[in-house]
């Protein structure tokens, strides 16, 4: 699709709709001269190119990349009206719009029932689900892993809970064991679930923890903010293909966490929270004088924390569904091409003189590191920095990112590795442009001199 074509005709549509409502003078405050924008907008332009090249393969660090054409276009088009989702008054067409992508999403996870609306982000998403658990649960704390997102914690103070790390396992996965050790007490009343750490993308064993959850009467919830949308690959065939378990074990938890805006191909400001049981909307109850609500239907502003909310973000994930439904024919295959690239990678990183793998990737985040003499962990540490320092600034450069292990977490993937610090850096790549597959190999090629 032809970006600038869709942008001209998100303005033109908007012309068209508003001149249905007949002329009238628009203030002279407002006016600016064209000239005059010109010479901001060209300051603007320039200060915006202080960014890392997020759109390109050669950027290969955090999880960032700019939104689908198609979510643009729709954003844009939308946000001309800016209509406000917290009510249906505030944009009913939007409000049902999103009420469409959730049901989208709840399919995605296999909820058969669900009460659900978009955030703002990822951690008002979790927020909303750890209050709720708060609500259910009074006086128990949350427990999740200690390769969790960190905002848990955070939130947990925000609630005015008792948080509570568990241990990991030597691939960054909840310890079950000491997870039950931790319920016994009877100070849990939820249970956080990472399907995809930020960290390593590792995989919480949700079917193995159900169980818990009758046998201690706890609340599972799922983060699965920024790997949610791997489902779709949950048991597909090929190389890019998941183990089914754990994925298909969401559908039998309380709560789930997904961020259309980290594998959905959206802009930020789209994070989404569902919940299985619709009832748990009685705990939003509200009533003020400045809200107003014209009709019986499910306003989405009755059920969320948050007030105001773009509109603009539901139209914009709407119309990238309807184009790239998630569906492992639809958003999977760009999911896949992904994963098969982070597979590749860590395959000719397996075979290099120059690089070791940190541990195979679980999803689409490779982690590795230079390899040292000696090998020990503050060579490597240094050796990371030295490598994600010179990438970013040689000719034909490369963005990658780090990440921080402690000594134990290495010793468990690499027992010959000297600790002769708490730990180390170690790089990470997350490979969420499809296009990376085509570029792995240059990719590599290009470390391998770094190194
Ligand atoms: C990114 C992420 C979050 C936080 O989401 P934001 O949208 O950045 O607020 C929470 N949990 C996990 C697992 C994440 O990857």
């Amino acid at each position: 699709m032809d970006l600038q074509h869709w942008l001209r005709q998100a303005a033109q549509s908007n012309q068209e709709w508003t001149a249905d409502f007949g002329p009238y003078q628009t203030h002279p405050s407002l006016d600016i001269e064209d000239g005059r924008f010109a010479e901001v907008f060209e300051e603007f332009t320039e200060r915006l190119k202080d960014n890392y090249p997020f759109f390109h393969p050669r950027y290969a660090g955090q999880m960032l990349k700019p939104p689908h054409p198609a979510a643009v276009v729709g954003y844009v088009t939308a946000m001309l009206i800016n209509p406000n989702n917290h009510a249906l008054d505030g944009g009913p067409a939007t409000a049902r719009m999103e009420r469409e992508v959730m049901q989208q999403l709840a399919g995605m996870f296999g909820f058969t029932t669900h009460l659900g609306h978009l955030t703002t982000s990822g951690t008002m998403a979790n927020l909303e689900a750890l209050f709720v658990a708060r609500e259910l649960h009074p006086g128990r704390g949350v427990a999740y892993s200690a390769e969790a997102h960190y905002t848990h914690s955070r939130m947990c103070g925000v609630l005015g809970i008792e948080g509570h790390a568990v241990p990991v396992d030597g691939r960054g996965r909840i310890d079950l064991d000491a997870l039950e050790d931790l319920l016994r007490t009877g100070r849990v009343g939820t249970v956080v679930l990472t399907a995809g750490t930020t960290g390593l993308g590792a995989i919480d064993p949700i079917h193995e923890a159900l169980a818990l959850r009758e046998k201690y009467g706890v609340r599972i919830h799922i983060d699965a903010a920024y790997g949610g949308f791997f489902t779709l690959l949950a048991g597909a065939d090929g190389p890019a293909g998941l183990a089914e378990a754990p994925w298909r074990a969401i559908a039998q938890c309380d709560s789930v966490v997904v961020d259309p805006h980290k594998h959905g191909l959206q802009p930020y400001g789209c994070g989404a929270v569902l919940f299985a049981d619709p009832d748990v909307g009685r705990f939003y109850l509200h009533d003020s004088p400045y809200t107003y609500f014209t009709s019986t239907e499910l306003h989405l502003g009755e059920i969320s924390l948050e007030c105001s909310r773009a509109g603009a973000a539901a139209a914009a994930l709407w119309l990238t569904f309807q184009l790239l439904p998630p569906t492992p024919d639809g958003l999977g295959t760009v999911l896949a091409a992904g994963r098969r690239a982070a597979l590749q990678w860590s395959q000719l990183i397996d075979s290099s003189d120059f690089l070791t793998l940190y541990q195979a990737p679980e999803l689409d985040i490779v982690s590795y590191f230079p390899v040292t003499e000696p090998a020990a962990l503050s060579a490597i540490d240094q050796a990371s920095a030295r490598v994600l320092q010179h990438g970013m600034t040689e000719p034909d450069p490369v963005f990658l990112s780090t990440l921080r292990a402690d000594a134990r977490a290495f010793a468990a993937r690499h027992p010959g590795v000297t600790a002769d610090a708490e730990g180390a850096r170690l790089l990470r790549s997350v490979l969420m442009k499809p296009e990376s597959e085509r570029y792995v190999t240059h990719l590599h090629a290009r470390l391998e001199k770094l190194v």
